[in-house]
């Protein structure tokens, strides 16, 4: 089965570097499954886990937002923040998830809504991404 290099990097670090089958993407235009020798583009992804394909695995990678840049030679994915499943701190997680919830739940103006609401789809990425997603 034929591969490409697939890198996801941060500000801070390269949080992934594979050759891979097959990565899936949630960009803002819907879900998009990128196989060797796709054609170059660049796309705005949306939070949400990235799931790469090597042989008969798949990887999950919470990705926290940025773009997606399909090139001849490789896929690049640039995010303020990802992770890998196993670096995936759960309680600190749910403990997020939770805090959002209560944010979003409360009425008063000084609640920044779209920050509660950006930080409650970070903490559902991270939890979908290890496979802890249940209510
Ligand atoms: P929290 O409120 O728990 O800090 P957050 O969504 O506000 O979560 P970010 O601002 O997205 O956190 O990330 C800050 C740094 O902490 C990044 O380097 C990110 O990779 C890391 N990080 C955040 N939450 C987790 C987690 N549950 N497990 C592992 N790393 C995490």
């Amino acid at each position: 089965m034929s591969t490409f290099r697939l890198e996801i990097v941060t500000p801070e670090r390269k949080v992934y570097e594979k050759d891979v089958n097959m990565v899936v993407v949630k960009g803002v235009a819907g879900e998009l499954g990128i196989l060797p020798h796709h054609i170059p583009l660049v796309t705005p992804l949306k939070v949400a886990p990235v799931k790469a394909k090597i042989d008969n695995k798949e990887e999950f990678i919470a990705v926290h937002g940025g773009f997606m840049e399909v090139r001849k030679d490789k896929v690049v994915i640039l995010a303020e923040a990802a992770e890998l499943g196993a670096d995936i701190d759960v309680s600190r997680a749910r403990l997020a998830k939770e805090r959002a919830e209560r944010r979003l739940a409360q009425k008063q103006a000084d609640i920044n809504h779209q920050r509660a609401e950006m930080a409650l789809q970070r903490a559902i990425s991270r939890l979908e991404s290890v496979g802890d997603n249940k209510e």
